[in-house]
């Protein structure tokens, strides 16, 4: 099955490293003592030095399918050959309707209509702008707020970095939506260290949103975004009740609730498509992208309630467009393409309920680097493990990232984000392939200072 990895040769480095300005990189530190990846199939990448890397990361959380599955590759092949382009303001094409219903195929209900984007962070842009221009539509124009919260990670667009909570992604841009506030993050190790799926305390957090909304009255706030799990700020699970408490007072007082499901969507947390159905708690919209093509093209969604939606096409003027925004790709055909190529896979494959029977030996896989050196904290859910580590006095970081290059020069890829370990496998991993994961975190762990 590794032909094709095996085959390939040593690479030589690009002959220019500086002209390309590397996004959330180190780039003078990277460039020192590059990681190239140059091909990948199944639950391996291959380095540019030929060696094999086992991918515990999705790629960045994308590729739950695992790579190069030659169905989405057939596929996209197919599509960029008979409709390359074509455009979707006023003008239509059959895959993006098609791609649209057979997404709304794995959406709780009354999640029931698609608006499509390219990535992340335009569907947080595009879900904040549907929620104010809802409100502005069924005459309640003074609903401007948006609250996010501490920690969140809701991609980098003005309204992703305005709601969302990680301090160094806000520091250098000035810039941002006014009227947004934050309701405190979840994270509390001295109460939940080392749970197990959802932890115990906390459900009280949530209302917190009671307090600001009565600071700033119902009648000024649009919606709350939070992601169900929060993934790129370190692994935070939502405790037990949160999530329902947050609905609950969204409900009463006629706030939109939305779930950036962007990690959480397609499987990640086992034997549902999104969190959303894992936790019970269904929001009145979702934004997702990565999983949903695999990763291998980009595209972004927003799915809305049926509510949400009606009431847009419920305007007076026929012939006004209902919601003034949208993307030059929204809805390529080729994204469109790869997203039916990829559901499919997630269909018959069942790899949604593969995370599931495997999510037990995953987390007991985690959870037995409790003794390793340096370990804090353990939480886990589906396919999905957060290891977060004791900082290095003065140094913010720098034991995690050294676990990560040591990781990766020893053939596996983990991520990390300040000195938490993100471990993230695609849903095709094998349990010895989980048990080479962890084992991998370990060396490194027992390695580094
Ligand atoms: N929202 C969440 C929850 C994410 O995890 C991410 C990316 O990791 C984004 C939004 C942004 O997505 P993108 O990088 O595709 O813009």
């Amino acid at each position: 099955a590794l032909l094709n990895l095996l085959e390939c040769a040593v690479q030589t480095l690009p002959n220019d490293l500086d002209t390309y300005w590397m996004p959330f990189t180190a780039n003078r530190q990277f460039k020192q003592a590059p990681r190239m990846l140059v091909a990948a199939e199944g639950m391996y990448y291959r380095s540019r030095d030929n060696r094999q890397i086992l991918d515990g990361t999705s790629g960045l959380w994308c590729v739950n399918a695992g790579h190069a599955r030659p169905e989405i590759t057939e596929t996209v092949h197919r599509q960029l050959a008979t409709l390359d382009y074509a455009p979707s303001f006023q003008m239509g094409h059959p895959i993006a309707f098609e791609a649209a219903a057979k997404l709304r195929a794995l959406l709780p209900p009354p999640l029931g209509h698609v608006f499509f984007t390219n990535s992340g962070s335009e569907s947080v842009d595009t879900a904040l702008k549907i929620a104010l221009a809802y409100h502005q539509v069924r005459g309640q124009g003074s609903r401007t707020r948006l609250i996010g919260r501490e920690r969140g990670y809701h991609g980098v667009g003005f309204g992703g970095i305005s709601v969302g909570g990680i301090p160094g992604n806000r520091r250098q841009f000035g810039a941002q939506l006014p009227g947004v506030d934050h309701l405190p993050h979840t994270h509390n190790l001295a109460e939940n260290a080392f749970s197990r799926g959802q932890p115990a305390w906390g459900a009280h957090l949530a209302d917190d949103l009671e307090r600001i909304i009565a600071l700033h009255d119902p009648s000024t706030i649009a919606a709350v975004i939070v992601e169900p799990m929060a993934g790129s700020t370190g692994v935070l699970m939502p405790p037990k009740g949160y999530l329902e408490r947050l609905r609950d007072i969204c409900t009463r007082y006629g706030i939109l609730l939305i779930f950036d499901e962007v990690i959480t969507g397609f499987g990640r947390l086992g034997g549902h498509a999104f969190a959303a159905q894992k936790f019970g708690v269904t929001p009145d919209m979702i934004t997702m992208a990565k999983g949903l093509t695999n990763g291998a093209i980009p595209m972004g969604a927003v799915a809305t309630s049926d509510e949400i939606h009606a009431t847009f096409m419920a305007q007076p003027n026929q012939a006004a467009i209902e919601l003034a925004h949208g993307y030059t790709y929204s809805g390529h055909p080729v994204a469109c393409a790869a997203a039916i190529a990829t559901l499919d896979i997630y269909r018959r494959d069942g790899l949604f309920a593969r995370a599931e029977e495997l999510a037990s030996h995953f987390e007991n896989a985690a959870h037995a680097l409790r003794d390793a050196p340096h370990v804090i904290d353990i939480r886990n859910m589906g396919l999905v493990a957060g290891i977060e580590l004791a900082s290095r006095p003065g140094q913010p970081g720098a034991r995690a990232y050294e676990t990560f290059v040591r990781c990766f020069e020893n053939g596996t890829l983990i991520r990390v984000t300040g000195d938490i370990i993100a471990l993230s496998p695609p849903l095709i991993i094998s349990r010895q392939q989980i048990d080479e994961l962890f084992e991998a975190a370990r060396n490194a762990l027992e390695a580094v200072a």
